[in-house]
C-alpha cells in the first residue's frame, strides 16, 4: 500500500516494527511503554531524551524549552491567544487558508485581532506575502501557518518581525526542512504527520516569552506551567511521545533533517515533474511559487475524471488521493514517511493514467 494521506501519522516502516517488537517488553524493563509509570526513570529517559533530539535536529538555541502537550494543535489555536494575547494589545494573523483561518476565529474570541496579510481573495492558491504587513501597534505577536494543509501552500521564508514574536504553527511540516528557530518566538506542531502518531504536539517556546505570560488562565492551559515541569505536570501521552522518540532516531540515522530535506525534495519533484509535464492534464491547485513539499494538491479537466484517477488509483494500492473536502479534487501527502520510491511509482501512474485518458 502506497499511503499518502494527510494523517494521521505515515510513520516510517522500521519505526512501526520497532514499535512492535518492544510493545510487551521495553528495552528490558519487562513492561510495556503502555503500562510504565510516568514518573519512572525509564519515562522520564524517554521524556528527556527525546526533548534532547529534537533540539539537537532543529539545532534550537539554549534559550528554547521543548515541550510535548496534548490536544493537537486546535488546542494551541486556542492556547496562543489565552497566553499572550493581554486586554488592550492586538494579535496579528496571517490568512493564509483554512489553518489559519481556524487559529484566528479561536484568538478573536479571546480579544482584538488584526489580519495583517491575507491571500483569500486568490481563494488561498498562493500565500500573503509577508514583506508589506501592516501590523498594528501594540501588537503582542503575529501569527502565520507554515504549510497550509489543505490548499498545498508552503513558506519558503519568514519575515523579520524585530521585537514582537513571531508564532507559527507549523503541524504539517516541522521536520521536513531545516529552519531557523531563532526567528520564531514560539513553533507548535500536532506530531501526527511528521514526527509521530496524534497524541502529542510539539511545543517550542523561547524561554523569555514564557517569563512574560501574566494571563489568569487554568494552569493546564498555562505554557509556563509546563515548562517548569518538564512536560510532566500531568499525565503525559507516553504512548505518543515514545513513538516520536523512536521516530527522531529514524531521522537521526537517515541523514538528519538535512537528508529529510533532500529526499522531500526529490520526492515532490517527482510528482510536480508528472503535473507540469502533463501539457494540462493535470494542473496544481497551488501557485508555482507557494508550492508545498508536503502537501501536493492538483486537478484534472474533469470531475468524472478525477473519480475515476482514485478509483484506479485504490485498486492500485495508492490510498488517501482525494483533496480534502474545503480544496477538492486531488492531493499527494508526502510526509517525511513517504518514500522516494513510494513518490515514484505515484509519478508513473500518474503518467501512465494520463497516456490512457488524456
Ligand atoms: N494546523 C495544520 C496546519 C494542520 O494541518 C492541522 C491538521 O491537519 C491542524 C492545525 C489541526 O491539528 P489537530 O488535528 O492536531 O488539532
Amino acid at each position: 500500500i502506497y499511503n499518502f494521506n494527510a494523517g494521521p501519522a505515515v510513520l516510517p516502516s522500521e519505526v512501526l516494527l520497532q514499535i512492535q517488537e518492544e510493545l510487551l517488553d521495553l528495552q528490558g524493563t519487562g513492561l510495556s511503554i503502555l503500562e510504565i509509570s510516568h514518573r519512572s526513570k525509564e519515562y522520564e529517559k524517554i521524556n528527556g531524551e527525546t526533548q534532547q533530539l529534537l533540539k539537537e535536529l532543529l539545532n534550537i538555541p539554549l534559550d528554547y524549552e521543548v515541550l510535548f502537550m496534548q490536544g493537537g494543535a486546535s488546542t494551541q489555536f486556542a492556547m496562543v491567544p489565552m497566553n499572550f494575547l493581554l486586554a488592550g494589545s492586538v494579535a496579528s494573523y496571517v490568512y493564509s487558508g483554512t489553518w489559519a483561518g481556524k487559529a484566528i476565529a479561536e484568538a478573536q474570541k479571546i480579544g482584538q485581532v488584526a489580519i495583517v496579510a491575507s491571500s483569500e481573495s486568490s481563494n488561498f492558491r498562493k500565500l500573503p506575502a509577508l514583506d508589506n504587513m501592516k501590523v498594528p501597534p501594540g501588537t503582542a505577536y503575529i501569527h502565520l501557518t507554515s504549510n497550509e494543509t489543505i490548499a498545498g501552500t508552503q513558506y519558503k521564508n519568514f519575515v523579520d518581525t524585530g521585537s514582537i514574536p513571531l508564532i507559527a504553527d507549523m503541524s504539517s511540516d516541522i521536520l521536513s526542512r531545516s529552519i531557523d528557530v531563532s526567528d520564531f518566538a514560539l513553533i507548535y506542531a500536532g506530531a501526527q504527520k511528521n514526527l509521530g502518531p496524534s497524541g502529542v504536539t510539539v511545543v517550542i517556546a523561547r524561554r523569555e516569552l514564557l517569563q512574560r505570560i501574566s494571563a489568569p488562565i487554568p494552569d493546564i492551559m498555562n505554557y509556563r506551567i509546563h515548562a517548569d515541569s518538564r512536560s510532566l505536570y500531568h499525565t503525559p501521552p507516553v504512548f505518543a511521545v515514545y513513538i516520536v522518540n523512536l521516530v527522531l532516531k529514524w531521522i537521526q540515522a537517515n541523514g538528519g533533517v538535512r537528508g529529510v530535506e533532500n529526499r522531500n525534495r526529490a520526492k515532490a519533484d517527482l510528482i510536480y515533474y508528472a503535473i507540469d509535464d502533463s501539457d494540462g492534464f493535470y494542473s496544481g491547485l497551488a501557485d508555482r511559487d507557494s508550492r508545498s513539499l508536503m502537501n501536493v494538491t492538483f486537478r484534472t479537466s474533469n470531475e468524472e475524471l478525477e473519480k475515476h484517477f482514485l478509483l484506479e488509483s485504490e485498486r492500485n494500492g495508492f490510498v488517501g488521493l482525494k483533496g480534502h473536502r474545503d480544496a477538492g479534487h486531488l492531493r499527494a501527502s508526502i510526509y517525511n514517511g513517504v518514500t522516494y520510491e513510494q513518490c515514484k511509482a505515484l509519478k508513473e501512474f500518474m503518467i501512465d493514467f494520463q497516456k490512457r485518458f488524456g
